[in-house]
């Protein structure tokens, strides 16, 4: 390693040269308290900007090991510390100065939840933030005035203000860590509790805006209040015992006016798979690990996805057990999502009737007499909806505000009322049992399959350009870049940060060089996947220091790997039930 004083004889040496010159500052330097990596060296001023970290001992950061002692506080405090980081960096970094990304310094911006992240990482030796700078140049030569701004002023303050425990405000970290153990705590009781999800009282649902995913103020929200008939308690290991709604397993209607935050309720549910910072509203929204949102999405690809579950005899003796299509319609694609999402283990869908299909979703009476059964190729989710968890014990959250027909088949009908929730279970059954739909159950005596497929490696190819090199990157929270494709994920709803996106890129080619052999089914991959990921972190999807990614679930990985439009998977695995 070289010192800090040799960083600066280098850069003086290079001081108005090209900027390839910058080149010769790769490499590790010893600061007082800290070591500099320079790890990654743009090749101009232009292109994506330069990998480097700060490292410092654990001792000298000096973070009590109460706020690290498990992995979901670890995590939470790396995820804190990249934030804090975020922040000051703006107020420390002097900024664009020079030509291209001259003078640039930040780190990953995160989203409302609390990830794993690479931008920071902690481990019993060491406290490492990894960010990027835009090494300056005038045109194309280097300006080492700036340069040295940047490496002897910027960055060392940066550490001192966020990496050194002793100028941090221990409370608020603490309350931080302490959030995301709570959160997590009652995620893994719920199974117990025989619940899927949990709105905690007080809850802060709605959101600032359709792009803007913090908090409504509070002065222009209604806060969550569970009904009394549905309300359960968690002793929750640091702040005690909370209060709020508990969502049971099973089939859950939400129904209610239009406009009455059904909708909203229902989304927040969907990042109760995450756990949230502190302020977000949702903190005490949370739901099982395995949620997965459901909703059609026409037009997308699908790559050989048993669905007879729901959809059979298709005009022209389509086989709709091994069903491909490039451009699906609302319903196949509907039912393609549910299948996939159940093929990698999902055990509670999301569904909301305003991205359904409607006849996916219904099929009334008048219209059974009308088109024949033999005539319409849909089995309804209505009649699927109770096979779910009795075969396969997968509960639904449904929103429903347009058909009762629903209510036979609701375990629990939760009723939003000018946005707050109320207990509507007894009415909406005796209103079943007193008001017949007339309609017939068409949903045979089985769910049906489930198909485990196996992707082929053929079906892959990330390279691209001349070189034929791998090529993959996040073009947006929703788009993949993979070799000369495309993927599209705008329609899959739980992801929430592009970071993630990213992750899910280079996690396919990690996956591609070790586990995708054509005789894994996706399931397989993905655990291996997942087990690399706990036990050695997001480091290992990239063989260079990359401080831009998040974990994303299994769930997307796999709609990711479902979208790529040359995906191609081998026979059917032995068929589960
Ligand atoms: P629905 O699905 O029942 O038609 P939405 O969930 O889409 O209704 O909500 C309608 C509007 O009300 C949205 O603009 C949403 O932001 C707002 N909203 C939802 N819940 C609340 C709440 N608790 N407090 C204030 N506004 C809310
Ligand atoms: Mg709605």
């Amino acid at each position: 390693m070289k010192s800090a004083d040799q960083l600066k004889i280098i850069l003086n040496r290079i001081e108005g040269k090209p900027y390839g010159f910058y080149r010769d500052i790769k490499g590790w330097y010893d600061f007082d308290n800290f070591m500099l990596n320079i790890d990654y060296i743009q090749p101009d001023p232009f292109a994506p900007p330069s990998q480097v970290a700060a490292r410092i001992s654990r001792d000298v950061a000096g973070f009590p090991p109460e706020l690290y002692d498990s992995p979901i506080r670890r995590i939470a405090l790396e995820d804190c510390l990249t934030r804090h980081f975020y922040h000051q960096a703006r107020k420390v970094a002097r900024g664009k100065r020079g030509s291209g990304r001259s003078g640039l310094l930040a780190i990953d911006k995160p989203s409302q939840e609390v990830l794993m992240r690479t931008a920071m990482v902690i481990n019993d030796d060491w406290v490492e933030a990894r960010f990027v700078v835009g090494l300056p140049a005038r045109g194309r030569r280097i300006s080492v005035r700036d340069a040295i701004e940047i490496f002897f002023d910027e960055i060392p303050e940066l550490v001192r203000r966020t990496l050194l425990y002793s100028n941090l405000d221990g409370k608020l970290l603490k309350k931080f860590v302490d959030l995301s153990e709570d959160s997590d705590y009652i995620r893994g009781k719920l199974p117990e509790r025989g619940l899927v999800g949990f709105v905690g009282d007080g809850s802060i649902l709605p959101r600032m805006s359709g792009i803007d995913d913090r908090p409504l103020p509070d002065e222009k929200a209604v806060s969550f209040q569970s009904p009394p008939e549905l309300e359960v308690s968690f002793d929750c290991p640091r702040r005690g015992e909370v209060r709020g709604m508990g969502i049971p397993r099973g089939v859950t209607l939400i129904v209610g006016g239009g406009y009455h935050g059904k909708s909203t309720l229902l989304a927040a549910l969907e990042k109760g798979a995450y756990n949230h910072i502190p302020g977000d509203g949702r903190e005490m929204v949370v739901t099982v690990p395995e949620s997965v949102k459901i909703r059609a999405e026409d037009g997308r690809f699908i790559e050989d996805v048993d669905i007879s579950a729901f959809i059979r005899n298709l005009p022209f003796g389509k086989d709709t057990g091994r069903f491909s299509s490039p451009d699906a319609s609302g319903s196949t694609s509907q039912a393609a999502n549910i299948m996939e999402a159940l093929e990698v283990g999902a055990k509670l869908l999301l569904v909301d009737e305003d991205t359904s299909a409607t006849n996916f979703m219904i099929r009334d009476e008048r219209m059974q007499l009308l088109v024949a059964k033999e005539k319409e190729p849909i089995t309804p989710f209505i009649d699927k909806v109770k096979q779910l968890y009795d075969d396969l014990g997968v509960s639904t959250i449904l929103v429903m505000g347009g058909s009762g027909d629903y209510f036979a088949v609701a375990d629990t009908v939760i009723m939003m009322d000018e946005y707050l929730p109320r207990d509507r279970t007894g009415e909406a059954r005796k209103i079943a049992e007193s008001c017949s739909t007339g309609r017939s159950f068409e949903g045979g005596e089985h769910f049906g399959t489930v198909k485990a497929r196996r992707p082929r490696p053929g079906g892959f190819d990330p390279r691209k350009g001349k070189h034929n090199q791998a090529k993959i990157s996040a073009k947006s929270i929703n788009t993949i870049a993979f070799g000369k494709d495309y993927i599209d994920l705008s329609q899959v709803e739980q992801l929430v940060d592009i970071s993630q996106t990213r992750a899910i890129g280079d996690i396919i080619n990690y996956a591609l060089k070790r586990y995708i052999d054509g005789e894994r089914s996706l399931a397989e991959i993905l655990d291996l996947v997942e087990a690399d990921l706990d036990e050695k972190g997001m480091d290992v999807i990239s063989p260079y220091l990359n401080g831009n990614y998040a974990r994303p679930r299994r769930y997307e990985i796999a709609a990711a790997i479902n979208r790529l439009r040359t995906l191609k998977c081998g026979g059917a695995v032995s068929g589960e039930q």
